[in-house]
């Protein structure tokens, strides 16, 4: 059965992706069926997309009762459920103000614009250079991948837009000779997801703070697959003991619907007047009701405390595995966002997952990675850890 729809879609639905053979018809909590019913843990969670897991109760009420209510209204008029997530957003964040978009790359889009245009008003033209860092992953538009520092990504788009340059992630003093350049932000993401779970060093992020308001520099964090939760947190920046002066939301907003979120502060959101930026569909009521009710649940402190102890308990069972295989060469992560590097390539263990009944995702070709939902509990852990342990030891003896 599988097989057919994977010939049609082929056919008629544009080759951008190395999908997986699997067609996926029901989600419930931490697992999905495929349509000869076949039952999988999911660790992918739609990257980082499902927080509360699939087919979440709540959020699915609460954007059924909008449904009939009112869908869409655009942006010309004022919409209530908007109105009260951005009050959450703001209560629970550095940020004063918020605007919204449907998707990751859409708000990093907006970052750049809200940057750029802040450092034109405050120091007038020429600092107009945003400083990202190499191995970044910030979306598939082309600002937003003019600011993702990996060249296999670009390859056959250039030319891209100019006025990004890239430093390594962790270098302190590639960053402090890039500001001389002119320019308005330092764009990273807290841990760096895609680039294979790559976490700051100690002191790095503190660093940027220091260099950023030295240089007068805005410090924007895309926190679009670490925030909401993801690390234990409900953002990834709090771990760290810094704030940033922008932030971008998106992945887990809504639970699955897609949502985008661009949040500043006060100082920083005044320079977006009424023209100077925009989305049809941004923050319509429907998806702010579903992104309402998870928010409220993924803020929660208890839940939040819970998701750090499931991470001590993940890195624990995988720090096990590595115990048993060297073909883990590191193990890194924080809250429920792990990655295991291999000295070898990850496909072959993804596709011996899967035989399995187990989900999970390969980035940079060597780096398993684990975004499980973050209501998973420790028996699915446990399980997933042994589906792990089984193909590893079915690819590599
Ligand atoms: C996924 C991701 C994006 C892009 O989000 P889309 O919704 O796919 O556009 C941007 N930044 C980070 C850190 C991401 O993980």
């Amino acid at each position: 059965m599988s097989d057919k729809w994977i010939e049609r879609a082929d056919q008629v639905v544009m080759q951008t992706y190395g999908r997986q053979p699997l067609v996926l018809v029901k989600g419930a909590g931490c697992r999905v069926w495929d349509d000869t019913g076949r039952e999988y843990l999911d660790f992918v969670a739609g990257i980082a997309v499902c927080n509360l897991g699939h087919a979440h109760p709540e959020v699915a009420a609460a954007a059924a009762a909008q449904l009939p209510q009112l869908v869409h209204t655009s942006n010309l008029y004022y919409t209530t459920p908007m109105v009260e997530l951005a009050e959450e957003l703001v209560r629970h964040s550095f940020a004063d103000q918020v605007f919204f978009a449907n998707s990751g790359a859409e708000v990093n889009e907006g970052a750049i614009k809200l940057c750029r245009k802040y450092a034109r008003e405050r120091h007038g033209p020429g600092r107009h250079h945003i400083i990202s860092m190499l191995n970044s992953f910030h979306g598939r538009t082309l600002g937003a991948l003019s600011a993702t520092g990996q060249e296999k990504f670009w390859q056959g788009f250039e030319p891209l837009l100019p006025g990004f340059i890239f430093v390594p992630f962790n270098d302190l003093d590639a960053l402090d000779k890039a500001t001389e350049i002119g320019a308005c932000a330092v764009l990273l993401e807290p841990i760096q997801g895609e680039g294979g779970v790559c976490l700051p060093e100690p002191g790095f992020l503190t660093g940027v703070r220091q260099l950023c308001d030295k240089k007068g520099l805005l410090l924007v964090m895309d926190e679009v697959q670490t925030g909401l939760g993801r690390t234990g947190r409900l953002f990834a920046h709090e771990h760290y003991g810094v704030k940033p002066d922008v932030m971008t939301l998106a992945k887990a907003l809504a639970n699955g619907l897609p949502m985008g979120a661009l949040l500043a502060t006060a100082e920083v959101a005044q320079a977006f007047v009424p023209g100077a930026h925009a989305s049809t569909f941004g923050g319509g009521p429907v998806i702010a009701a579903a992104a309402q009710t998870a928010f409220g649940l993924l803020s929660n402190p208890e839940f939040l405390a819970e998701v750090r102890a499931k991470g001590d308990y993940l890195e624990e069972k995988a720090r096990e595995l590595q115990q048993r295989f060297p073909v883990i060469k590191e193990v890194r992560g924080l809250g429920l966002i792990w990655g295991l590097e291999l000295t070898q390539e990850g496909a072959p263990v993804v596709t011996a997952c899967r035989e399995r009944g187990l989900l999970i995702n390969c980035t940079q070709g060597n780096i398993l990675r684990f975004l499980p939902p973050l209501i998973v509990s420790k028996e699915e852990m446990d399980q997933g850890l042994a589906i792990l342990g089984a193909a590893l030891e079915a690819v590599f003896s």
